[in-house]
């Protein structure tokens, strides 16, 4: 770690704090709203193998990262289990000093119990596991691949028993889509000591054909949660934490819910992202990214870097979930009016930042 470098600032006062990485662009599930098989098929041109950042080359980056202020890094992808050599990073990642916080998104598919123990062996220490239905037809309409929501389950169960708990559970809600799998997916993880996140359905990526009206609001999915199962909220972990968190009042455990369409979060937002093959994004809305693979294969040496990565924040203004949110208006317990989300502009897809 180098030594005392000032904290970064962006021009809203939003430090540098959290980084997440996608070491893929692949993946072997198709979600409807990640990567719509019509826009993902056989001739899909994903990134070749030499465009993508090397394992030393990431861990490097993270490193320079880290010795500018952040200190949570998430892995994700496309699906990071297809990545060849992820233990070996997840391995070189916690050996960072100063790192406090190294975690994962999956889809489940290909955590097996050696893989999840490999994980843990090589220094992970939180992971989450995305599943959208408990209902098998709604989860396989979804992934568009067949899978089962039974593999998925045994992913949570190989995970916590490879001791990376509490497993977070992410479940996008789409209207129409999966809105009826609310609460099962509340009665399936109460008592189980696991997390449930409720993600509001978000307008990334230009493929998904997002519309407001696929959102179903943060209140909304409480309110649904809370006529079952009574809830009560519970005070963030820490400042600028994303998902809001409620508690059974029963004591059988929390849930998250992530309000980025009907109440955003930009004022608390210190995340960076690095898609797979370097480019480095401060906001999931970008259309745009830095080039740090060039700077890495231009020989540039540590100082130069740190120095870009100061650069690029110092100059952060984006908050592109209140601007879009600023036209939009609750209409009702379930229902949002008004942004149409940026569906023009060239945006980056969620498969290709990560989330
Ligand atoms: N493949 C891994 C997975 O699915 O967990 C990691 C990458 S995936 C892009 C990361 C997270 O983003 C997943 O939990 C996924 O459900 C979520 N996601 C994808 N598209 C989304 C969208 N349009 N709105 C909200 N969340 C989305
Ligand atoms: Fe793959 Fe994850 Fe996107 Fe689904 S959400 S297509 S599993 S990257
Ligand atoms: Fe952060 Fe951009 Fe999301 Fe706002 S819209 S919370 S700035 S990533």
């Amino acid at each position: 770690m180098s030594p005392e470098l000032p904290v970064l600032a962006d021009t809203r006062g939003r430090a540098l704090r959290d980084l997440r990485i996608s070491v893929t662009d692949r993946c072997n599930f198709r979600c409807v709203y990640c990567m719509p098989r019509e826009v993902f098929g056989a001739d899909h041109a994903f990134l070749d193998r030499k465009e993508v950042l090397s394992l030393e080359e990431i861990a490097r980056l993270a490193g320079l990262f880290v010795d500018r202020g952040v200190r949570k890094i998430r892995l994700t992808g496309g699906e990071p289990l297809v990545r060849r050599g992820l233990e070996t990073l997840v391995e070189k990642l916690a050996a960072i000093p100063g790192l406090e916080d190294l975690s994962l998104t999956t889809n489940g598919s290909l955590l097996t119990p050696a893989r999840a123990r490999a994980l843990r062996a090589a220094g992970l220490r939180r992971i989450t596991v995305s599943l959208d239905a408990l209902d098998d037809v709604v989860f396989k309409r979804i992934n568009d691949v067949n899978f089962p929501v039974s593999g998925v389950l045994r992913a949570i169960d190989a995970a916590a028993e490879a001791d990376l708990a509490p497993v977070k559970v992410n479940m996008v809600v789409k209207g129409g889509g999966n809105e009826d799998q609310i609460v099962p997916m509340a009665r399936q993880f109460r008592g189980t000591g696991h997390i449930v996140r409720y993600i509001e359905y978000m307008d990334v990526g230009n493929s998904n054909g997002w519309e407001l009206a696929d959102v179903v609001p943060a209140g909304e999915i409480v309110r649904r949660i809370d006529e079952t199962f009574p809830l009560e909220p519970v005070g963030a972990n820490y400042p600028g934490e994303v998902a809001k968190r409620w508690r059974y009042r029963d004591g059988a455990g929390e849930i998250g819910v992530i309000s980025s369409v009907s109440q955003p979060f930009c004022g608390g937002c210190t995340r960076a992202r690095l898609s797979a093959e370097g480019r480095l994004y401060t906001c999931l809305f970008a259309t745009s990214g830095h080039d740090l693979r060039a700077v890495l294969r231009s020989g540039a040496d540590d100082d130069e870097i740190r120095a870009r990565l100061a650069r690029i924040w110092g100059r952060r203004d984006d908050r592109y979930s209140e601007l879009r949110t600023a036209e939009t208006r609750v209409t009702g317990p379930r229902a949002l009016e008004g942004a149409r989300g940026a569906q023009t502009a060239a945006r980056i897809e969620m498969s290709y930042i990560g989330g």
